[in-house]
């Protein structure tokens, strides 16, 4: 009875006169505190120096680490809580194995919390490089700024082009200083003037910076030099040379 009274669905019916006080199932620490209080005489009050009947110390380990089958436990039961040594022993195993449970359910916790975390940590920094790598910056903002003529129109001579990767999908122009934010269009012509890629986006201010983000998709396009062509809505296309790799 002393022994695990939870598990074995154990109700305590307080019976006074013909009131019933609770039959409800005690709490984890309501039980504790019974057994505790139970406890505290039995280690004292069944004295057995000689040892009359009492179990092999394997036994009682094993009931207090609940590794004997309730029914092989139970011829031992009314002697471990009538023999102070016994019960004495079980106490101490029983201490030992929650005290090892409660350790390796911290480690099992701890375990889970680290790779939960560490795993997040790679999700983030994949995404991240994924955004890096498919994310490009174009600065036109020190960049002359060439009238494009025609469809056809040849960027400035000379100066360095601009540099994006076929796999980019995501471009941010920090349009020249000065520009306004609003509708603009974007697009890739190539030395003979095809137009190659056309798509539209909207300029904020931010920072100073007069930003258009714009998605595309260049990866159909064979890697070599072309320009990139920048116009606000409705106005003259601005041509900046451009390399794609
Ligand atoms: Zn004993």
């Amino acid at each position: 009875m002393i022994f695990d009274l939870k598990s074995m669905n154990f109700r305590f019916n307080f019976m006074r006169g013909d009131t019933t006080l609770s039959d409800k199932l005690y709490s984890a620490r309501e039980e504790k505190r019974i057994l505790d209080a139970l406890g505290r005489g039995l280690l004292r009050e069944y004295p057995n120096p000689e040892r009359v009947g009492c179990p092999t110390s394997e036994i009682v380990r094993g009931i207090a680490r609940h590794r004997v089958p309730l029914v092989e436990a139970e011829p031992w039961l009314d002697h471990l809580t009538s023999c102070s040594p016994c019960y004495r022993d079980f106490s101490e195993f029983r201490d030992v194995y929650q005290f090892r449970r409660m350790t390796i359910l911290f480690a099992i916790v701890a375990s889970v919390l680290i790779i939960a975390s560490v795993s997040g940590w790679v999700l983030v920094q994949k995404y991240r490089q994924r955004d890096l790598v498919q994310t490009a910056v174009l600065d036109l903002r020190d960049r002359s700024v060439p009238r494009g003529t025609e469809a056809g129109s040849h960027p400035t001579q000379g100066e360095r082009p601009l540099e994006i990767r076929r796999t980019v999908s995501h471009l941010n122009i920090y349009l020249p200083l000065g520009s306004s934010d609003g509708p603009y269009d974007v697009r890739v012509v190539s030395p003979n003037g095809e137009s190659l890629a056309t798509v539209s986006g909207t300029a904020g201010l931010k920072d100073h910076i007069t930003l258009l983000p714009i998605e595309v998709s260049l990866s159909s396009l064979p890697p070599g030099r072309y320009a990139l062509q920048v116009r606000k809505d409705g106005l003259e296309w601005d041509s900046y040379p451009l390399v794609v790799r």
